[in-house]
């Protein structure tokens, strides 16, 4: 496989753009940067436990925010873009940008978990379907889209949201993926597992990061019109499956599937490696803290 896997990338105020790097911090959270503009997409470090999500309240946990973002070695941020504002997407955002600096990017249900935890309207942009966002030499596109089947928490977030708060409460307020493109090359992060048919036409990627969460449970004609309508129609060099671990772990121990009771895993992985065989593309898991080279050949 082509991939440049190298170690941790540690920021600096390089003058010159050093090759885009990205870094999984499991869910649909990833760190991309060229050395001089860093974005992130979601950026959900707290992962509280299934228990204080099931029956408790749920709040940013700034301790683990920032291990996590210094163990990356981010130092500082120019945007973050938030998929939808479910609480494993949303939370700590406005956190990550008090802690990193940067401008939060999402709906505006996502903005007002933004205005809860006391970010200005400059610090904010409000983000909707074929935007083109300059940040640096990147161009970052969100594109509107459906969540996963079983979405439990639907509809928006009408008022500035302050945690904690039930996890309940972070209703999803419209989903994104986004387009990013550089210079050097271009990749999508679809964070959740459903699709809007002939979306992606014609968008060519070298990287796709895959959400698949819950795609194990759908039928396997919602698999295959997942595969073709995301996988087949942006054509990547390589697929990364995101949203794929059990999110009620701590990002200090090593990423896991969610328990099956919860997720088909074994599904969603036979499913891929069926998949990758028949298409020749290959579909590689990205480590928690692990940095790849997603435009290196
Ligand atoms: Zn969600």
């Amino acid at each position: 496989m082509a991939l440049d896997v190298g170690p941790p990338h540690y920021h600096s105020r390089m003058a010159a753009a050093a090759p885009v790097e990205a870094t999984f911090f499991g869910t649909s959270s990833l760190h991309v940067s060229d050395g001089i503009s860093g974005i992130l997409i979601d950026g959900f470090f707290s992962r509280p436990s299934l228990l204080r999500v099931a029956l408790g309240r749920v709040a940013p946990d700034r301790g683990r925010i920032t291990s996590a973002l210094s163990r990356a070695g981010v130092t500082r941020l120019d945007a973050l873009f938030v998929a939808h504002s479910h609480y494993d997407h949303a939370m700590d955002a406005p956190e990550v940008v008090k802690h990193l600096g940067g401008r939060l990017f999402g709906s505006e249900s996502t903005l007002n978990v933004g205005r809860g935890s006391g970010l200005a309207e400059q610090a904010m942009t409000r983000i909707a379907d074929g935007d083109a966002h300059t940040v640096g030499a990147f161009t970052v596109r969100p594109l509107g889209g459906v969540h996963s089947p079983g979405n439990r928490f639907p509809g928006v977030i009408e008022e500035p949201f302050v945690p904690p708060a039930r996890a309940s409460s972070y209703r999803d307020g419209g989903c994104f993926s986004f387009l990013v493109t550089h210079p050097s090359g271009a990749m999508l992060i679809h964070p959740s597992a459903n699709v809007v048919p002939n979306q992606f036409d014609g968008i060519d990627v070298d990287v796709l990061y895959l959400g698949v969460g819950a795609l194990g449970a759908q039928s396997h004609r919602f698999q295959d019109d997942y595969w073709r309508h995301v996988v087949e129609a942006t054509r990547p060099r390589i697929v990364v499956p995101i949203h794929w671990d059990n999110f009620f772990v701590a990002l200090d121990r090593t990423l896991r599937p969610l328990p099956a009771l919860l997720d088909k895993f074994a599904t969603t992985t036979e499913f891929l490696r069926r998949k990758s065989a028949e298409s020749g593309i290959p579909v590689r898991f990205q480590d928690a803290f692990e940095v790849i080279r997603p435009f290196v050949r």
